[in-house]
């Protein structure tokens, strides 16, 4: 069973069309990501799936039932968590005790010192959580979200603020997370993070779906052009390659090809051959970066968002 299922959600305010025919399904445990540069669609998509904004048209199932129905939204408030950019917790109360009162919400909650191990928030159990840092902060914002147990978690920017290693170690929860069977909806500007984490990732320009796929497939990212650069001795001149130069800077060389394969043998044979050393050798493809500004230039460009 899907964990999140949309077919052709559609939601305006007035006459800006904010989701047009939006689809698309997440499975059980799966990790995804939903991208969109400013006035997208993503918030009012993520607030329907939440049961929080009623849609105009289209089919939603969130863990298998309707979040527009009242009905369900007391039953799906108990197994989703949701971790907003922004959480307002109680600053005088320590990090177990907003934890333990919060995990006093659900019905099934994880160990209240199960939660703060994985958040990292060992030292400070104690401490009051105005006495925090900002990562701090951010780490308990994600404990509060977990502490409920939920089968489907709502993640809004995790790893704002964090210091690298913080982020590492939320990444990691993430991972273990998911393998344990929750999902995760994500929502980050970072894209080595949606790299790194999302299964399947869709992007929204003006309320639409501009592309859908994997991190490394996105946009035709894996069948798309890769630049092989390397520098070469001095003494060896651009006109001695075996392969024409795409650029050059020095002895610096760049080549974009989408034959990379025979573009690299034909370069590695005769370095070989001339004992020619090609100094920090390196294949790189477009970043999921690159993909995703390029899906979204358009939108950038005119950023007033959707139009009617
Ligand atoms: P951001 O990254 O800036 O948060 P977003 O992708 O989450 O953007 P939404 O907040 O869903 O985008 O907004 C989509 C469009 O709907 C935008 O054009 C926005 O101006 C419009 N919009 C959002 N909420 C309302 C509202 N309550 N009333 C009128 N228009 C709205």
């Amino acid at each position: 069973m899907s964990s999140l299922s949309v077919t052709s959600l559609n939601k305006s305010y007035g006459h800006v069309h904010a989701v047009v025919d939006v689809s698309f399904e997440v499975a059980r445990g799966d990790v995804f990501a939903l991208l969109g540069p400013n006035g997208a669609g993503k918030t009012t998509t993520i607030e329907i799936l939440e049961g929080f904004l009623k849609r105009d048209s289209g089919d939603v199932r969130v863990l298998g039932v309707d979040p527009g129905v009242h009905a369900n939204q007391r039953w799906l408030r108990s197994r989703v968590g949701v971790v907003l950019q922004e959480l307002a917790v109680e600053s005088f109360f320590t990090v177990r005790q907003v934890l333990e009162r919060n995990a006093g919400f659900y019905p099934e909650p994880r160990a209240v010192d199960e939660v703060i191990e994985l958040v990292g928030l060992r030292d400070k159990a104690d401490v009051k959580v105005k006495k925090l840092s900002g990562g701090q902060q951010r780490r308990l914002d994600i404990g509060l979200g977990i502490v409920g147990n939920p089968l489907l978690l709502f993640l809004d920017e995790p790893t704002t603020g964090l210091d690298p290693a913080a982020r590492r170690m939320t990444w990691e929860l993430i991972r273990t997370l998911s393998q344990q069977g929750t999902t995760v909806m994500l929502s980050s500007h970072y894209m080595d993070e949606v790299e790194a984490l999302a299964c399947h990732v869709v992007v929204l320009s003006k309320g639409r779906i501009a592309a859908s796929g994997t991190p490394s497939s996105l946009g035709g990212r894996d069948l798309g052009k890769v630049a092989i650069s390397f520098s070469i001795p001095p003494g060896i001149s651009v006109t001695d390659l075996p392969v024409a130069p795409s650029g050059c800077q020095g002895q610096r060389i760049e080549i974009s090809t989408d034959c990379e394969l025979e573009v690299l043998s034909r370069l590695t044979s005769w370095a070989l051959v001339k004992d020619i050393q090609l100094v920090g050798l390196s294949v790189t493809r477009q970043t999921l970066e690159d993909v995703y500004l390029g899906l979204t230039r358009e939108s950038l460009a005119s950023s007033d968002g959707p139009r009617s």
